[in-house]
């Protein structure tokens, strides 16, 4: 007998930033509406620890869910050593797409939709070809996805205004985007590679049968509004998607040093899955720690210059190691204060620990979910990718961060300034405010996902048009 509830197949891009939410999108639609789901994980060596880590967890296992991790493969001899993380994904990603393809082909049960994250448009064609629905699934924001759609149609003059003459990037009905929160696309040649993917990319969302995006309505209902005004692809804010906390973490250093520490009193301080500073940054931000005179729990990797997601591929759960990049005597003397682990901390179980105080974060989208799932103001130090525009959202909307501001000589974020970014988050009241509002949206994400309420309904309506086409292919041809 043909099953009555379809099967979702979701295709992650590489980087544990990508995967994390796509396997919570993939415990959801299990937990919620009883789907089959298989997540594609596109091999990195990086992925293949976090599939591994990730499946540990109680709620991944589970007869509907499975994840099959497509094989690694090797573009060294593709793609130059330096080149940006953004053109590996890329490439790995079309490199992947036999293997999806012949995957797909082998299932008795085959996928009625397939989600794919912001790299995966190329997937189309596998698509098309098996007569599955496609979804793109923005882990990130409204605002930011506004600009990836609005992209194919924002004009050379514009974007010549925007990055020469310092003009607001305009995008209808949502908050502009200043240069200094600007994408890094903007700042390539439009007729380069990295731009006409942005453009290419924008256009094949628009051919999704809809888009689902790690926000809220509550969160973002002006820009949501927009992009609904706008009727370029059907919009499914069906988030905030964070990984739970699921059971204590027992002798995890971590943990064991955080149980340690007064209430509130720890400044947790992590860039994200790749995030890398300079050694002069590094040694700025030991500094400013050591100098707030507060308990600080950093999550410090070996300094790379000019590259700061320099970690993307390679990070793991690894902790190795004393790191000899920290000012001479920073470890002895910040013994008492803090803990500097190399690498990777649980971030959700630090997160959710009532001595965490504030969080220094690089503004990934994933982190910033997560702060506000547990009520932690952020220090926003954005990097890379679209944490600036995140950065811009969290401080001058959201109200739930202060902002760290570099010297315009040298471009770093000076001790003096770290100090006082975390003494305002930790000692003064500004800190208590920011708590005080992200509770606020803390109440709201916790509506948004209850049975009725905005996330919930959406994420009902993508699984009853699933419902509708499975239906539609059972009874064809
Ligand atoms: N993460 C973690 N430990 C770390 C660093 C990161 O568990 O030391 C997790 C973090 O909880 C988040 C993800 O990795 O779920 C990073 O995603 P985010 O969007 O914040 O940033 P990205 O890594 O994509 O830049």
């Amino acid at each position: 007998m043909k099953s009555t509830k379809p099967h979702v197949a979701l295709l992650a891009s590489p980087g544990m930033g990508h995967l994390i939410p796509v396997l919570e999108l993939a415990k959801r639609l299990v937990s919620h509406q009883s789907f089959k789901v298989t997540v594609f994980v596109v091999a990195t060596d990086h992925a293949s620890i976090a599939n591994s880590q990730l499946l540990q967890s109680p709620s991944a296992s589970n007869d509907l869910l499975d994840m099959v991790l497509l094989p690694f493969i090797d573009i060294s001899n593709i793609v130059e050593p330096d080149a940006s993380f953004v053109t590996k994904i890329v490439i790995l990603m079309l490199e992947s797409l036999p293997f999806l393809r012949s995957e797909i082909s082998k299932m008795e049960f085959r996928p009625t939709a397939l989600v794919v994250d912001l790299f995966g448009t190329d997937a189309w064609e596998i698509a098309d070809e098996f007569n599955m629905l496609k979804y793109v699934f923005i882990a990130s924001n409204a605002w930011f996805l506004a600009v990836i759609l609005h992209g194919p149609e924002i004009d050379r003059k514009e974007v010549d205004d925007h990055v020469k003459n310092q003009k607001p990037l305009n995008i209808p009905g949502c908050k502009p985007v200043k240069l200094e929160d600007t994408l890094d696309v903007f700042l390539t040649d439009p007729n380069g590679p990295f731009y006409q993917g942005f453009v290419g990319s924008g256009m094949k969302m628009a051919l999704a049968d809809g888009i689902l995006m790690n926000s809220w309505e509550g969160l973002e209902p002006t820009t949501l509004k927009a992009l609904g005004d706008a009727k370029k692809v059907p919009v499914y804010p069906i988030g905030p998607l964070v990984r739970p906390v699921e059971k204590p973490v027992l002798g995890n250093q971590v943990i064991n040093w955080l149980d340690k520490q007064p209430k509130e009193s720890v400044i947790y301080v992590s860039f994200g899955s790749g995030g890398t500073l300079s050694a002069q940054q590094v040694l700025e931000l030991a500094w400013g720690l050591e100098l707030s005179q507060q308990r600080f729990l950093w999550v410090a990797r070996p300094p790379l210059e000019n590259d700061a997601s320099g970690y993307f591929f390679t990070v793991g759960n690894g902790s190795d190691g004393t790191p000899d990049y920290l000012p001479d005597g920073f470890l002895a003397r910040t013994q008492d204060k803090g803990l500097v682990v190399s690498m990777w901390a649980p971030q959700v179980e630090v997160l959710s620990h009532p001595s965490v105080g504030g969080f220094l974060t690089h503004c990934g989208w994933n982190s910033v979910m997560e702060s506000i799932i547990n009520g932690v103001p952020m220090i926003a130090w954005p990097l890379y990718s679209e944490q600036k525009m995140n950065a811009a959202l969290l401080t001058e909307e959201f109200g739930a961060s202060i902002r760290a501001k570099a010297m315009e000589l040298d471009g770093l974020v000076g001790r003096e300034e770290i100090k006082s970014m975390v003494r305002r988050i930790l000692i003064d009241s500004e800190g208590q405010n920011i708590r005080a509002r992200i509770k606020g949206l803390k109440n709201s994400a916790a509506k948004a996902l209850t049975e009725g309420g905005s996330s919930y309904n959406s994420l009902s309506q993508v699984a009853e048009i699933c419902i509708q086409h499975l239906k539609t292919k059972s009874y064809g041809a």
